[in-house]
């Protein structure tokens, strides 16, 4: 079976298409730039890579294009092949807890739902419309990424702020990047053979979160009401006092929202160093003797520790620790600093196996009181996986 993994953003569309007999990737691909000039289309396998600009006025466009490649690249032979469509939406609000088959009742809530994720909700009902116009007939499925940390108890998803805020407008911790963790964690169990285990997954990407889970269920996690909480990243703050947003706001005469932007995009990694939120021109900077790069660095690693004390407090232990995504998974500095500040947990690295990037790959030492993995990430697969055993 065939399946197409979708993500939509409000001017790009990302997609791959999976065999499903092999879990392997046949083509996949981005349209950038929708709706904007110098649009443009990639597709791409272990056999070719093409770039091609092309007007692309809507999403629709991006999806006609994207359906008659296909064919004409002889990826399938006719577009009756694809036999399902997954498609990644950030917002489930409490009410979607597992992936479901699309139908108009879903599509409603996700509209709902975009009052609390404005900037991703709405692009992803467009990706869905797109296909609906084109492949009236394929089964389309919706994969959350606030779905896996559902299973949180109350104690841990709301806020201690009044009640009522909750019961009226939702305020609580939804978490997100929930479609890796589960992921990770489905992965971890298969290598280690088992269901009961207690992992504290830390994808650590441009944005980041962690996540405590026991036995399969998420029971915490950094993210909350929106991506902006947590642990410190490429450009968003991470946890900050709230009052100094209308302190800032008075000094500096500002709009909350001028703020808020501050808070997402020129804070993290980036605001810190005032290099690049890329850990990459960080680890670059430090070399050179940058102590702001450096004092930056050291603050994205005591966000991830404590976070990760934190939850193995909050677990009862710990069985495995996780790192995933671009940081966890290349950044090998990184991820040698947060082991050792884990060391009197007995928590313990094997620094040459440590040397190690994009693979599955144990990096504990014998003697480590916790085992230490890194699993790299594979969402797209994370979706076309649910897609199919919701159509089957
Ligand atoms: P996103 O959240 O956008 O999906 P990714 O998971 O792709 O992000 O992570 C991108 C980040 O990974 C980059 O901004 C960079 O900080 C980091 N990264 C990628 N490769 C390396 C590397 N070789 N060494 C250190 N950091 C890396």
């Amino acid at each position: 079976m065939k399946i197409m993994s979708i993500n939509a953003g409000s001017s790009s569309l990302k997609f791959s298409l999976f065999d499903m007999d092999t879990n392997k990737v046949m083509v996949s691909g981005l349209f950038e730039r929708i709706g904007i000039d110098g649009s443009c289309y990639t597709f791409k396998n272990s056999e070719f890579k093409i770039k091609q600009e092309a007007p692309l006025k809507d999403h629709a466009d991006a999806v006609k294009i994207l359906l008659e490649k296909l064919v004409e690249l002889k990826i399938i032979n006719s577009l009756d092949e694809i036999d399902g469509i997954g498609h990644r939406i950030v917002h489930g609000s409490d009410v979607y807890t597992k992936s479901v088959v699309i139908d108009d009742k879903v599509l409603e809530d996700v509209v709902k739902f975009s009052d609390l994720a404005p900037l991703h909700n709405p692009a992803n009902v467009i990706g869905i419309k797109a296909f609906k116009e084109v492949l009236p007939n394929v089964p389309m499925v919706g994969v959350f990424d606030t779905a896996f940390h559902q299973t949180m108890p109350k104690e841990n998803y709301l806020y201690a702020v009044p009640y009522s805020w909750y019961e009226k407008y939702g305020v609580r911790k939804y978490g997100f990047h929930g479609t890796s963790h589960c992921y990770i964690n489905k992965k971890i169990s298969e290598v280690l053979g088992r269901d009961d285990l207690k992992v504290i997954s830390c994808h650590l990407g441009q944005g980041g979160s962690i996540a405590a889970i026991d036995s399969g269920k998420c029971i915490d996690t950094t993210m909350g009401f929106t991506p902006l909480a947590g642990i410190v990243m490429g450009t968003r703050s991470g946890d900050v006092d709230p009052s100094i947003i209308p302190y800032v706001m008075e000094k500096e005469d500002l709009e909350v929202s001028e703020v808020l932007t501050a808070l997402n995009k020129k804070s993290g990694l980036l605001g810190i160093s005032e290099v690049s939120n890329d850990s990459r021109d960080i680890e670059e900077a430090i070399k050179e003797g940058n102590e702001k790069a450096l004092l930056a660095q050291k603050m994205f690693v005591n966000s991830v520790v404590k976070y990760i004390a934190q939850y193995y407090v909050e677990l009862g232990g710990c069985d495995v620790i996780t790192f995933t995504a671009g940081i966890g998974e290349n950044s090998i500095t990184t991820r040698q600093q947060i082991i050792e500040k884990l060391s009197c947990l007995g928590i313990k690295l094997d620094v040459e196996a440590n040397n190690v990037r994009g693979e599955v790959k144990c990096l504990s030492s014998k003697d480590s009181s916790c085992l230490v993995y890194l699993v790299p990430t594979d969402e797209e697969l994370m979706i076309a996986m649910d897609t199919l055993a919701l159509i089957k």
